[in-house]
């Protein structure tokens, strides 16, 4: 059954963002649950009342009533329960994404969005077909440690902690959320890692991404929130709610240059 896993208090304010988390009770390493406190941060500084709901094994996810859909990483044996659900999900998402929907998905989220996912004992298990990318598996290794992209299209660089076994290869329609500086990335073979295509964004990223990445977190939703109220929607700048807000409550950083590694 759908249930709301967190809530707005009352702010009276006039927009609304709802977030599927999609099998929250499932898919959780790595902090990875930090993305939805980022985003609710985020909506609500930019006048939004948040809804979270756990979306799960036997809900139906309902692509008119969610502005945002996370899906995070997870153990290969949580991924291999919840692929047997993934099929009744399939339609739903699928035109979620193409209706140009905001996704986040980490780890094994991005692995499941794709063909299939190979479990580190050699075991295929199917994803959601709805993209193209694959993931392979590979013999007693993970790609673990921090990781460092950059994203030619935004010009923006992005900061993680990278822990998988699986190694994801995207098809020809998908773009690498950016292209590896230091770190493993997709498959340490073609220099990308994640994924992006449309408003989905896919990411082997730890850390939890958003937080340490908060302008990817202010795409997202003001992405969500202009998708929802009109791309003429006025929002606050990013640097009234998130940098400048920092450098205050930190008062010994100088400059922005400080946040940089
Ligand atoms: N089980 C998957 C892998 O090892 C996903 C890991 C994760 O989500 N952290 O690749």
């Amino acid at each position: 059954m759908v249930y709301t896993s967190l809530k707005s208090s009352e702010n009276g304010a006039t927009l609304t963002l709802h977030i599927a988390h999609l099998y929250g009770d499932l898919m959780n390493t790595y902090g990875d649950n930090g993305n939805i406190l980022m985003l609710k941060y985020v909506a609500e500084k930019l006048g939004a009342q948040v809804q979270v709901d756990i979306v799960s094994m036997n809900d139906a996810f309902d692509d008119n009533f969610y502005d945002i859909a996370f899906f995070g990483g997870g153990q290969d044996y949580e991924q291999s329960i919840l692929a047997k659900d993934l099929p009744s999900k399939k339609e739903n998402l699928s035109h979620f994404i193409e209706n140009d929907g905001v996704v986040l998905a980490i780890c094994g989220g991005f692995q499941l969005l794709g063909q299939y996912y190979t479990e580190a004992s050699g075991r295929k298990i199917d994803g959601l077909g709805i993209m193209g990318h694959y993931t392979l598996n590979q013999v007693n290794n993970r790609y673990i440690g921090d990781i460092k992209i950059y994203n030619q299209d935004f010009d923006e660089t992005y900061y993680g902690f990278e822990n998988h076994q699986g190694r994801t290869f995207l098809a020809e329609n998908q773009e690498p959320l950016g292209k590896v500086v230091y770190g493993n990335g997709n498959n340490k073979e073609d220099g990308g890692e994640g994924m992006h295509y449309k408003n989905v964004f896919a990411t082997y990223f730890h850390g939890p991404i958003l937080s340490r990445n908060p302008k990817l977190a202010y795409l997202l939703v003001t992405t969500a929130l202009r998708k929802k109220y009109g791309q003429d929607l006025v929002l606050a700048n990013y640097d009234d709610i998130l940098s400048k807000e920092v450098a205050e409550e930190y008062g010994d950083v100088k400059s922005k240059a400080d946040f940089k590694e």
